[in-house]
């Protein structure tokens, strides 16, 4: 059985789990480096990045998991989780992570749009999506593949091993998004 894991420092992490076990993979709840060996991929989740980036260097995690996405570790980031894999950060000196070549603007969707549901295309499949105080990506490398917009908005990427969201596949009862993952990227 493969192994999950889902960064577990703050914000949507639970319910990540939920899903990845109904399809039949073990999830791993990641809080310290020692858990990065023992995972075939990994699920950064939604929540708030300043806050999670800040816990990824106090537990020493930002340096080892950098390495590993580096080194090819599957990774399916949701909102928060994409920011901190971004190159760049608009309006922002503090980045993360950095291994996904793209700008993103945190809280991009405009205070009136604070959350709302939308449906979009995830490559070929509708799905419906979950924007709560989204970001959006505003420049990809060209290497970089787009798999949604959402009213011209680019709103999910892969590029090799990484597939950033904006949106919140895990709040949705469809489990289109995480199995595209497991089936795809899991080695
Ligand atoms: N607005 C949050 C941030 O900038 C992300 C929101 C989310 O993950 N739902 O970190």
């Amino acid at each position: 059985m493969k192994t999950v894991g889902v960064l577990a420092l703050q914000g949507a992490f639970i319910e990540h789990e939920k899903i990845l076990k109904q399809l039949g993979v073990r999830p791993l709840e990641i809080k310290h480096k020692e858990d990065l060996n023992q995972i075939n991929g990994i699920i950064l989740p939604g929540g708030e990045s300043t806050t999670q980036g800040s816990l990824l260097e106090t537990e020493d995690l930002l340096q080892p998991l950098k390495e590993k996405i580096e080194q090819g570790l599957p990774t399916l980031a949701t909102c928060a989780g994409s920011i901190l894999l971004s190159q760049e950060i608009e309006d922002q000196q503090e980045v993360y992570l950095q291994t996904l070549p793209v700008t993103i603007r945190r809280n991009a969707f405009g205070r009136q749009s604070h959350s709302f549901k939308s449906r979009g295309t995830f490559l070929s499949t509708a799905v419906e999506m979950i924007f709560i105080r989204a970001p959006f990506f505003t420049q990809v490398d060209p290497d970089v593949q787009i798999l949604s917009k959402i009213e011209d908005h680019i709103v999910a990427v892969q590029y090799h091993n990484q597939v950033a969201l904006s949106f919140h596949p895990e709040l949705t009862q469809d489990p289109t998004i995480h199995s595209y993952f497991i089936h795809t990227l899991l080695v």
